[in-house]
C-alpha cells in the first residue's frame, strides 16, 4: 500500500513560489505522474501559493504550510495561511472575480486550480485565514495493445 506524507512551511516571499511547486512535484513522482499530470499540479500549487503571498499576507511576510499526502494512487494538497481569510468564498471561487485588479489580476486562479485538479474546496474565515484542499488521483495508463 502506498502512504507518504509531507510537510513544508516557508515565508510567503514570491521566491518560494517555484521551490513550493517543484518540491510538490517532486513528492509525487513516486505515483509515476505524466508530464501532463506533473506540469498540472505544479500550476494548481503556483496558484495558490501566490494567492497567500499577494492576498492572504498582501506583502507582508506571513508562514505558508503546504502538506501533501500520498494515499494509493491520489495525491492530496492541504496549502493554508493564517492571513486576511475571504469575506465570501463562493463568490472568490467565480471565474474572473478579482478583489485587485488594479493589479492586473485575473481572477482565474481558483478556477485554474478546480480544472486542473479532481477535487477542491475552500475554507476561509475572514481575519483568521484560508485552506485550500486539492486532490488529483494519478491512475496508471492502460496501454492500448
Ligand atoms: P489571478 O489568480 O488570476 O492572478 P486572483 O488571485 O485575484 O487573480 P483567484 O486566485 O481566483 O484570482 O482568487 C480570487 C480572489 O480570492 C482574490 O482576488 C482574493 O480576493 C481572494 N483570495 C484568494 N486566495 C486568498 C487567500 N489565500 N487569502 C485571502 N484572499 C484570497
Ligand atoms: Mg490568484
Amino acid at each position: 500500500m502506498t502512504k507518504n506524507y509531507l510537510k513544508l512551511q516557508f515565508y510567503s516571499l514570491p521566491r518560494n513560489q517555484a521551490f513550493a511547486r517543484d518540491a510538490v512535484a517532486a513528492f509525487c513522482l513516486e505515483l509515476n505522474p505524466t508530464l501532463a499530470d506533473l506540469s498540472d499540479v505544479k500550476t494548481a500549487v503556483s496558484e495558490a501559493v501566490t494567492n497567500c503571498t499577494v492576498h492572504a499576507y498582501k506583502g507582508n511576510l506571513g508562514l505558508v504550510t503546504v502538506e501533501c499526502e500520498i494515499e494509493e494512487e491520489q495525491l492530496h494538497i492541504k496549502i493554508s495561511d493564517t492571513g486576511r481569510g475571504i469575506p465570501d468564498v463562493s463568490k472568490a471561487i467565480q471565474p474572473f472575480f478579482t478583489s485587485a485588479p488594479s493589479e492586473e489580476r485575473s481572477g482565474m486562479g481558483f478556477t485554474i486550480m478546480q480544472t486542473f485538479m479532481d477535487e477542491f474546496k475552500v475554507n476561509s474565515i475572514k481575519g483568521e485565514g484560508t485552506v485550500v484542499y486539492m486532490s488529483k488521483s494519478f491512475k496508471a495508463e492502460v496501454e492500448n495493445v
